[in-house]
């Protein structure tokens, strides 16, 4: 049988990966669609981490531009990607694949707090490792967390899931006519302004050389796709100084 192009990987689920029709809350239908794949890949002997965001919730910036202190607003974007990652530990143990939540903040009564070897340790084992609370750092953003973890762990590339195809080079939603990248360098998306992950993120990856790949969750399948080598999506690499 043929072999999974990566053995770790980091996949990168925005809040609104995982909202209804409507844009929020957390979708029981989608939660398991999402579960059913991470347990797929996991069965083929993938290890998997997961790093969740927050903005299905509650996003620190949005609530600081209308007057709240932007680190006390971030610390609640944070406690909101652990009400994610809870609802994801709980859709994946549904499908029989054994989890662990770390989480960046202490909160000992609901999960392990975040321990490097830990997590690397839980991923041999076959567990599938979600890391909530972002960074633990206001001032940061969840992509930069799943930057920092990916590299933190070893990950041989970050699945940055999206409601699309990939990254187009205007809104496909809006344009029909957007066209999709099937290949970019880090320098070209911070360039171009294009919405891959934040800045931050996306220059962690670009000084480590690590590879993004942006594909579609939506549809059933594509996680196993994007890990069998099979050209989905846009893959952000290379165009630093070994690349
Ligand atoms: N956040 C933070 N530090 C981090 C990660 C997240 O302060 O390291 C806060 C920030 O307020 C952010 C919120 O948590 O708006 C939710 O995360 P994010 O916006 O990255 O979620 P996503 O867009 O992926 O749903």
């Amino acid at each position: 049988m043929k072999k999974p192009a990566y053995k770790r990987v980091l996949l990168k689920l925005s809040g609104e990966a995982l909202t209804n029709k409507l844009g929020y809350g957390m979708d029981p239908e989608i939660m398991l669609s999402i579960a059913k794949q991470i347990k797929e890949i996991n069965d083929l002997g993938v290890e998997v981490a997961v790093v969740v965001g927050g903005g299905n919730i509650f996003r620190g910036i949005a609530a600081s531009a209308r007057g709240m202190d932007r680190a006390t607003a971030d610390f609640i974007g944070m406690l909101a990607t652990v009400m994610n990652s809870l609802a994801l530990q709980d859709a994946l143990e549904n499908q029989q694949a054994i989890t662990r939540v770390q989480t960046a903040i202490w909160m000992q009564e609901i999960a392990e707090p975040y321990i490097r070897r830990r997590a690397i340790r839980h991923l041999e084992k076959g567990r599938v490792v979600i890391f909530a609370a972002g960074t633990g750092n206001p001032y940061f953003s969840t992509d930069t967390a799943a930057a920092l973890r990916a590299l933190e762990i070893g990950a041989e590339a970050i699945l940055k899931a999206t409601k699309v195809g990939g990254v187009y080079d205007s809104d496909p939603i809006k344009n029909p006519n957007a066209k999709l990248f099937s290949e970019l360098k880090y320098i070209d998306v911070l360039n171009m302004g294009l919405k891959v992950m934040d800045t931050t993120a996306i220059s962690l990856c670009m000084d480590n050389n690590l590879p993004i790949i942006v594909f579609n969750l939506t549809e059933q399948g594509n996680i196993k796709k994007v890990l069998f080598g099979e050209k989905i999506g846009t893959i952000v690499r290379g165009g630093n100084n070994d690349g």
